[in-house]
């Protein structure tokens, strides 16, 4: 899902060095809110699964927390309330953090640093995935396929050869998951299942990793104590465009109740899986607002206007350790 933006940015910081331009006219950007969404934070390379969900080093992420302190007004998501309640976007530059999963890591690293800089950001967990030993689908396709290095693989219906190798592996392997969400007639969980089929030694080892990677409830209740909010990123984030109404509503209404009925607080808002505009619909959107969600969130960039719709606010992924291309992703929308 970063990839893709990832090289645009780098791209366009290449240019804007080369020319000269680097220098970034930063004073210019408009008022409005700008929602920032991370996902795990840490070291990738040491990873041994899906390293394009960390969004930044633990360093880096404390210096894009005083970078977005010091150039915008930080803001909690009852304050985001009040302001899109009043129709106040227009009146500053304010920023949201958000953070999506529920990795053990944002409790571990982003949760010290957040709370050392008084910071309060709203964490957004799978329910099913809550304090249990579960391995989401591309964490374990990252996991077998990094060690398949030397083989090929072809996606069920889908002609490309995916060529395994040292010198690449890393790219093949999010080539593969960013191609596997966007298969018309086969789900990611297929996908899954055909990866295990084509690599058994590979996926079977896979039961010897003896890792938690979600946090648990204990340690999202002590977030909440410490003014972080907790949001609903449905039950198992599974693509909601791809799941019946029916499927869709139980996703979005139960894993409120659960975790409404865990932490001492009430859930307000939601993050739709992957969201990106092929990853939801209006449908999700209009049962989001009717089951009491008072925000939606989707992964697509772009501030927050007081035209923004409620149900399908815009945010703007950190996947990079380098400050230069979040101001990339502000300015070029990326
Ligand atoms: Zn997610």
């Amino acid at each position: 899902m970063l990839m893709f933006s990832h090289k645009l940015k780098q791209a366009i910081k290449k240019v804007l060095t080369v020319t000269g331009l680097h220098s970034i006219p930063w004073k210019y950007i408009p008022n409005g809110v700008y929602v920032f969404n991370y996902h795990r934070i840490g070291e990738r390379n040491s990873c041994q699964f899906d390293r394009e969900v960390f969004s930044c080093s633990t360093r880096a992420f404390e210096e894009q927390c005083l970078f977005i302190k010091n150039n915008f007004q930080v803001i909690s998501l009852e304050e985001l309330e009040t302001i899109i309640n009043n129709n106040k976007q227009h009146e500053n530059r304010y920023a949201v953090f958000t953070f999506d999963d529920g990795y053990i890591d944002n409790f571990t690293e982003a949760f010290p640093v957040l709370k050392k800089h008084g910071i309060s950001a709203s964490f957004y967990v799978a329910t099913d995935f809550v304090g249990s030993e579960l391995i989401p689908w591309w964490d374990e396709i990252a996991y077998i396929l990094r060690l398949s290095c030397g083989s090929s693989y072809q996606l069920p219906s889908k002609a490309t050869v995916y060529n395994l190798e040292l010198n690449n592996l890393e790219a093949v392997i999010s080539r593969i998951i960013y191609d596997a969400k966007r298969l018309k007639s086969v789900t990611v969980l297929e996908v899954l299942d055909d990866i295990r089929a084509k690599f058994p030694e590979e996926a079977r080892s896979i039961s010897n990793v003896n890792q938690q990677l979600f946090m648990d409830w204990e340690q999202l209740c002590e977030m909440t104590s410490a003014g972080m909010n907790i949001g609903s990123h449905t039950l198992s984030h599974q693509m909601l465009s791809q799941l019946s109404l029916e499927l869709q509503e139980r996703e979005l209404k139960v894993s409120k109740e659960i975790i409404e009925k865990n932490i001492p607080a009430l859930v307000s808002s939601v993050v739709y899986p992957v969201g990106r505009k092929h990853c939801y619909t209006s449908d999700t959107c209009r049962l989001a607002a009717l089951l009491g969600y008072k925000f939606g969130f989707n992964n697509e960039p772009g501030r927050i206007t007081s035209k923004s719709n409620s149900h399908d606010l815009n945010r703007y992924c950190i996947g990079s350790d380098d400050i230069v291309e979040l101001k990339l992703s502000i300015l070029f929308n990326l």
